[in-house]
């Protein structure tokens, strides 16, 4: 099946409503450090196309429940460099607009605004990672995404043409971004979603070749172990996102976080944007 169930393993702490994924790219080549589809997917930072995408899609369309959402994507970003060319995800959005099923659309890449004629009239919402405004820092642990100012300026863009957005402050990396600037960045968003870094075995080891200076100061703090990843403990991160989830009250912005619950929004990643068809 190319449209799946989200979250599969049942997360725990996952606080996600039910919804559909769907990766129209295998693979991503906006190569983080922190990321962990590296655990599952092989040759993860080599991006290609599903192959039959839009056959395998048109038929399982018929299948869903088209009542659920459908997110792009979770194991790769949907505007990866190759969209550019291939315009693989522009398909898939032309045919989910066509045929009214409701998308939220999640990425790293400012090439979501080619795509806005598309977007201002389907049921859909944007959310925007950025997870720091340091340029210099955005490329070291996210070396193939375009920089902070241009998700910025894709997210004003966005807004500006009716669409509802979000941004992702995602991952939150205590003691190096600084979520609150980036929330000063974009106060006209619609929702906030937040959440702090986990770390998984092989973004270990990755970050800790890319940024060890980090890792020297952030490693002794991940002592709480769910399944195979590591995580601060629950206090550091629900004292971590209080502060910003005060910010986003001050500004009135709704807030949702990945999984402590601190959801002021009716969802905690921004689907509950998405306008009724
Ligand atoms: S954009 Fe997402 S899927 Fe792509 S490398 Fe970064 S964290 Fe991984």
């Amino acid at each position: 099946m190319i449209i799946r169930e989200f979250d599969p393993w049942k997360s725990r702490l996952c606080t996600c409503p039910p919804k559909y994924s769907l990766n129209p790219y295998t693979g991503c080549d906006h190569r983080c450090v922190y990321c962990y589809i590296t655990g599952y997917i092989t040759n993860a930072f080599h991006c290609r196309p599903k192959s039959d995408l839009l056959t395998s899609l048109k038929r399982e369309l018929k299948k869903i429940d088209s009542h659920k959402i459908i997110s792009m994507a979770n194991s790769s970003d949907p505007y990866p460099q190759l969209e550019r060319k291939m315009e693989l995800t522009r398909k898939v959005v032309l045919l989910f607009a066509r045929e009214n099923f409701m998308f939220h659309i999640v990425t790293k890449s400012d090439l979501v605004t080619r795509d806005i004629d598309v977007l201002k009239d389907a049921a859909c919402a944007v959310a925007i990672t950025i997870t720091t405004m340091d340029e210099v820092l955005a490329r070291r642990l996210e070396p193939g995404a375009p920089p902070p100012e241009k998700r910025v300026e894709a997210l004003r863009r966005l807004k500006e043409s009716g669409i509802p957005v979000s941004v992702r402050i995602d991952p939150i990396i205590p003691g190096v971004t600084a979520p609150e600037e980036v929330l000063q960045q974009v106060p006209f968003v619609d929702h906030v979603t937040a959440s702090t870094l986990k770390l998984r075995p092989d973004a270990i080891r990755r970050m800790m070749a890319a940024v060890p200076e980090v890792m020297a100061t952030l490693k002794p703090l991940y002592t709480e172990r769910i399944g195979n990843a590591l995580y601060l403990p629950e206090r550091v991160r629900f004292h971590t996102l209080n502060s910003l989830e005060k910010a986003c009250r001050e500004n009135n912005v709704s807030f949702g976080t990945c999984r402590e619950g601190l959801n002021s929004g009716s969802s905690c990643d921004g689907s509950h944007l998405i306008r009724d068809r």
